[in-house]
């Protein structure tokens, strides 16, 4: 049985005193750690003081990117050692707007998703189809041909603690979310994907998100479906009483 993950992405949304004032908000409001898994994922500069405030009753922390190395000559990025000494459990990679606006691609995805693992970080692998891809039935090649691209040169052991974001771009920030059944038609296709190049105990194992305009109203939908555990959310985990409703689904 996979325990629902529920992550806000904040993207580059609020001030210091907004992020640790949803966390007071929030905390002790949220399911049980042995019912669903929350996660924010904050901006850089927020991620020292959320993760100390960590604790029983709160999401846990994560980065929305990172570099794939320790350290080096790689002005304004931040490492993977760096986010784990915060005590920053997540790591999104390869969101949509990192592959669109900051050249991210699924060689990029793949040595980060090594590095996350390297250093004990879960990754939130995103992936989805533009609209386009959607409507010219390329949906499946796309997400699998990513989703092969990112594992590449992964052990098993690893892989089955991977979540992976299924995240069509014609439905982030657009109000238009997938139905439930094409997203769960999609997540399906990941994880056999997954049974492909692992097997079956594996694929049964990894976490599938779905994410694009999810909301209070329409969370329940999208979990009730078979093959999705659970929710990478932008807009709607902005506000505590709403990032509430959404954990309180799963
Ligand atoms: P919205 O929920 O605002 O559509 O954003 C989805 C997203 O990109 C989460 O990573």
């Amino acid at each position: 049985m996979r325990k629902p993950i529920i992550a806000g992405n904040w993207k580059m949304h609020k001030t210091l005193g907004e992020a640790e004032s949803f966390f007071d908000s929030v905390k002790g409001r949220l399911p049980d750690a042995e019912k669903a898994d929350t996660v924010v994922c904050a901006s850089a500069p927020f991620l020292a003081s959320l993760a100390a405030r960590t604790g029983e009753g709160t999401p846990s922390v994560g980065a929305q990117t990172m570099h794939e190395e320790e350290k080096g000559a790689y002005t304004g990025e931040v490492s993977p050692v760096m986010l784990t000494d915060l005590g920053v459990r997540y790591v999104i990679i390869g969101h949509s707007e990192r592959r669109e606006f900051f050249n991210e691609t699924d060689d990029s995805v793949n040595r980060k998703t090594k590095a996350a693992f390297i250093h004990g970080l879960i990754p939130i692998i995103c992936v989805g189809e533009s609209l386009e891809e959607r409507e010219s039935e390329k949906t499946a090649d796309k997400i699998s041909g990513q989703v092969r691209a990112a594992f590449e040169g992964i052990g098993a052991e690893n892989a089955a603690g991977a979540v992976i974001a299924y995240e069509p771009i014609w439905a982030i920030g657009t109000g238009k979310t997938a139905t439930s059944e094409m997203a769960n038609e999609a997540c399906a296709e990941i994880r056999s994907t997954i049974a492909e190049l692992y097997g079956q105990e594996t694929a049964e194992q990894v976490r599938i998100q779905y994410g694009g305009s999810v909301k209070p109203e329409n969370i329940a939908e999208l979990l009730a479906q078979p093959d999705i555990d659970g929710a990478l959310v932008g807009g709607a985990s902005l506000e505590p009483e709403s990032f509430i409703a959404l954990a309180e689904a799963a």
